[in-house]
Formats: structure tokens, C-alpha cells, sequence
């Protein structure tokens, strides 16, 4: 009997806590026991498909842990690349993670330790519950958009206009039926959860009752999962090949790239129909910048400078949107002399000359909502985003 006891015990210490990420948009690299509660956590982060620009800032995990019982994680493997500069990674004291007990609802984990020197983030966690979760920012899969699209039912029209590398479809929402044109990209980089919030508020405002003349006025065109492998496999910024799904706009990739043809050519068979498209952007997020990138027709002398300077004043005035600088222009590439380095605004200024915008959010702290943005907040961004693009698009 006392051998039993000793057994049981000796089980149930090894079996203290356990790490997983084997569910929808998990991620997570190597994992070390250090000491009984302590855990070291490689983030696996991501290349592309040269090996180039590596970036670590997705990770999305489950803990099972002893309740009460004070655990410690280091987060380690943090530096990268961004457009060929090595830098000291994306995670660090602006950007400590969001954690959940009940996998629905998350806030932010002010336990933590950054430590510049390593780079480590050390997050320090005392669950009052057997299982918690841990990721970067508040997940947002495929999983979450299917709810939306059955909530939604038969108030929008969804058509496939192509597949990704691993066959999932490329959907396009139709919303309303209004004589101008808005043309919305959300999540062509999968770890940028907060831009499939903001579509997600977005969505639910425009077919709600106060929505309706937004849908008279304007025919919504919806992406609202432009790279779904990614957000599935709890990607960076790249799809399956390594392709950064805002580059390569300038590059005819059918099998490397299927999502960004399938997502052009349908643009194009819109226009070749004599249709019209008054107005385009592709939503982001940043760790700690905020702003508005104008169409790539030559600034502010250009013909879309008009529309961009009111979309920039109402959106400063009137929503959350907090730009850390002024409104810009693009420039033709991101990446001078080199091919596969222009974003979806500057590849749709090239080919069809619409105007096309890029909206970065950040996700540390901002200053009109007071905190680092939550679901909450991202949703409330997708009502006033809708309103105002109403205001800059009907006189
Ligand atoms: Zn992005």
C-alpha cells in the first residue's frame, strides 16, 4: 500500500504540467524543463522562401498545470529579420502576451519579465484553474471565421474564387448591393489576429439594422481570410512556400502563390465586367506603429489624395484609430530593383490604378483606448471603420 501511494505520487509530479499546441493555430517550437516549474520555450517563428526575414511573434499555446502552483515560461529564440534588417524580434515589454482560462476570453498577462539582454520573456503564472491558454494576441482562426459566416447566413453571398496551397478555399463576401465599391483584404499575414477582429466588427455592423444604408449605398467585396494555411498551421507572415502574401503582388506565382492569384484575378474579372472599384484596403498590425499608407500614385499631388486626406481626417477625429505618424503615400515597391516585393496596394496601383490603402494597428498600447487593444476594442474599430468608409465614399 505505502508502494502504491509512492507510485502515485511520483506519477503525478511528472505529470504537473504539460505544454501543447496541437489544436487550430497553434505554435510553438522546442520546449525544455528547466526545473520542476519552470519551462523554456523556444518560439518556432518563420522564413521565407529564400530563408530570409525570419519572424517569431505567433505562438499560441495550451498549459495543463497543478492549480495554485506558481510556473514559470521563458519565451527565447525572439530575434529575426524584417524586410532584410536583423533586429531583436517582435516580443518584448510593449508586446507581453494575452492569456485565457476558458479559451474564449483574453487579457493581457502583466506578470511578466522582459529581459533585453537574451531577448527572453519571462512570464510568471499562478493559475487558479487545471488548464489555461497563452498566445500572442487573441487567436482568431478559420474556425472563429466559420462561426461568423453561419451567424451570418444568408444576409451575405460567398463565392470561392480559388484555393490555397493546401486546398482550403479563398472565399469573397458580398455585402449590399449599393452603387459604389468597396474592396476589404483582412489577415494576409496570419499572425495579425486583430485585423480578423476588426472584419469581424466590420462584418456584424454592416448587417445589422444600422447598417442598412451602408449596404444601399455601397457593395461591400469581403477577403475576410486572405491566407487561411497560415492562420490553420499558427503561421507568421508567410504561406506554405514561404511567400509573404503582402509582397509578390508584383509576381504571377500560380502555384507558388495561389491565394494572391486567385485574389487578383478576381479583381480583375470585377473590372473587365465594367464594374468599378472606388476604394481598397488591406488591414494589418504592427507591434507599436499605427497608420495610414495612401495609394502609390505620387502623393499627395495625386488623384486619390483627395479621398485619402478625408479617409486619414475622419478616422483620426471620429474613431480609435491612433496614427503614430501622418498620413503617407507608398512608394512603387517596398524593395527598389527587386521582384516580389510590392504590397497588395502597390501591385493594385499597377495593374488597375485603383486607389488602394494599407492600414497598419498596433497591438501594445494605445493611447485613445488606454490599454493594449482587446477583442472588445478591435470589434468596436470594425463598427466605426464601416462608418467611415460610408462617410469618404457617399457624398
Ligand atoms: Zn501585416
Amino acid at each position: 500500500m505505502r508502494f502504491l501511494v509512492g507510485v502515485l505520487l511520483a506519477l503525478s509530479a511528472r505529470a504537473e504540467v504539460k505544454i501543447s499546441w496541437n489544436f487550430e493555430g497553434g505554435n510553438l517550437g522546442r520546449v525544455e524543463r528547466v526545473a520542476a516549474n519552470h519551462w523554456r520555450a523556444h518560439l518556432a517563428g518563420e522564413t521565407d522562401q529564400d530563408g530570409r526575414n525570419r519572424q517569431a511573434n505567433w505562438y499560441s499555446f495550451q498549459v495543463d498545470a497543478t492549480p495554485n502552483q506558481a510556473l514559470m515560461i521563458d519565451l527565447v529564440s525572439i530575434p529575426g529579420e524584417y524586410n532584410y534588417s536583423p533586429n531583436r524580434g517582435a516580443v518584448n515589454a510593449e508586446t507581453p502576451p494575452v492569456i485565457s482560462f476558458d479559451n474564449k476570453t483574453w487579457a493581457h498577462l502583466e506578470t511578466f519579465e522582459y529581459d533585453a539582454a537574451e531577448p527572453r520573456m519571462r512570464l510568471k503564472v499562478t493559475p487558479k484553474t487545471k488548464r489555461f491558454w497563452i498566445a500572442h494576441v487573441p487567436p482568431y482562426t478559420n474556425r472563429h471565421l466559420a462561426a461568423l459566416r453561419q451567424w451570418a447566413g444568408d444576409r451575405l453571398s460567398e463565392e470561392t474564387v480559388g484555393q490555397s496551397v493546401d486546398k482550403r478555399p479563398i472565399v469573397l463576401w458580398t455585402i449590399g448591393n449599393g452603387p459604389r465599391t468597396a474592396w476589404l483584404f483582412f489577415r494576409q499575414h496570419s499572425w495579425e489576429t486583430g485585423s480578423s477582429w476588426v472584419g469581424e466588427g466590420l462584418v456584424r455592423h454592416l448587417l445589422s439594422d444600422a447598417g442598412r444604408p451602408l449596404r444601399e449605398q455601397i457593395t461591400w467585396k469581403i477577403y475576410p481570410m486572405c491566407d487561411p494555411d497560415g492562420v490553420a498551421r499558427g503561421g507568421v507572415r508567410f504561406n506554405k512556400f514561404g511567400y509573404d502574401l503582402n509582397r509578390n503582388w508584383d509576381v504571377n506565382g500560380v502555384e507558388k502563390m495561389p491565394e494572391i492569384t486567385a485574389q487578383r484575378a478576381a479583381i480583375r474579372v470585377w473590372l473587365a465586367a465594367g464594374r468599378t472599384i472606388d476604394f481598397v484596403l488591406s488591414l494589418h498590425n504592427t507591434e507599436t506603429s499605427e497608420y495610414l499608407e495612401g495609394p502609390p500614385d505620387g502623393g499627395g499631388a495625386g488623384k486619390h489624395a483627395a479621398l485619402a486626406e478625408r479617409l486619414f481626417a475622419l478616422l483620426e477625429k471620429e474613431t480609435t484609430f491612433a496614427p503614430t505618424r501622418k498620413l503617407f503615400y507608398a512608394a512603387s515597391t517596398t524593395t527598389a530593383g527587386m521582384a516580389g516585393r510590392m504590397t497588395v496596394s502597390q501591385g493594385l496601383y499597377k495593374d488597375f490604378g485603383l486607389p488602394a490603402f494599407i492600414m497598419e494597428q498596433r497591438i501594445s498600447r494605445q493611447p485613445k483606448i488606454g490599454r493594449r487593444p482587446l477583442v472588445a476594442d478591435r470589434l468596436r474599430f470594425g463598427r466605426e471603420f464601416a462608418v467611415t468608409i460610408g462617410k469618404v465614399l457617399t457624398p
